[in-house]
C-alpha cells in the first residue's frame, strides 16, 4: 500500500524516486511545472483533484508530500513574468501564479535582495503554499482531523546535495545528506 502522495517538480533532475529512494509501491507521484498543488477547483484542475482523491480516499495515502527545490525554472518564471493579464504563454503563467502568494510574500519581506536569493526563498514558500492549498479539499481536512493523514514539506538543493523537510502541524525543519533522507521520512512522518 502506498504510504506517501508526493507532489515533485517536472525537472528531470529531481525526481523524487531517486531523491527519496522510493521503490515501486512506496508512493503515489504527481508531477508538474514547480511541484505546485492548486486549490480545489474542479473546472479549472480536475487533474489534481482527481490525484488527490484517489490517493487520500482509495489508496488510502498517510502522508502527502510537496518537495521543492533548488534551481527551479517554474519558480523563476513565477518570479519574472509580470503577471499583469497580459499573458505571454497558453498555460504556464496562468499554472505558475497558483504560488503568487508566495511570490508577494517573498517581494514584500526580502524584495530589495539578489534575485537568485528571492527565487530560493520563493521555493520554499511555494511548498508552503501548496500545503494550504491542500486544506482547501474537504477529504483531506477530513484526513488530517481525524489523524489518518499528515502534510509535509519537503525541499531538495541538488547542488548541496541537502534535503530538508518540515511538518504542517509543528513547523520542524530536518536537514541532512540526501543519503538520510529515506530513514528521515520514515522517522519524521
Ligand atoms: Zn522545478
Amino acid at each position: 500500500m502506498e504510504k506517501y502522495m508526493v507532489f515533485a517538480c517536472s525537472d528531470s533532475r529531481v525526481c523524487p524516486s531517486h531523491v527519496l529512494n522510493f521503490q515501486p509501491g512506496d508512493a503515489f507521484v504527481v508531477r508538474n511545472i514547480a511541484n505546485m498543488v492548486p486549490p480545489f477547483d474542479k473546472a479549472k484542475y480536475g487533474g489534481v483533484g482527481a490525484a488527490i482523491e484517489y490517493a487520500v480516499l482509495h489508496l488510502k495515502v498517510e502522508n502527502i508530500v510537496v518537495i521543492g527545490h533548488s534551481a527551479c525554472g517554474g519558480i523563476k518564471g513565477l518570479m519574472s513574468f509580470p503577471l499583469d493579464g497580459n499573458n505571454s504563454t497558453d498555460f504556464i503563467e496562468d499554472w505558475v501564479k497558483i504560488c503568487l502568494p508566495a511570490k508577494s510574500k517573498v517581494k514584500s519581506e526580502v524584495g530589495d535582495s539578489a534575485f537568485e536569493d528571492q527565487c530560493s526563498r520563493c521555493e520554499r514558500e511555494a511548498v508552503n503554499v501548496s500545503l494550504a492549498n491542500l486544506l482547501t479539499y474537504p477529504f483531506v481536512r477530513e484526513g488530517l482531523v481525524k489523524g489518518t493523514l499528515a502534510l509535509k514539506g519537503g525541499y531538495y538543493d541538488f547542488i548541496k546535495g541537502a534535503f530538508e523537510l518540515w511538518g504542517l502541524e509543528f513547523g520542524l525543519s530536518e536537514t541532512s545528506s540526501v543519503k538520510d533522507v529515506a530513514t528521515i521520512l520514515h522517522w519524521k512522518l
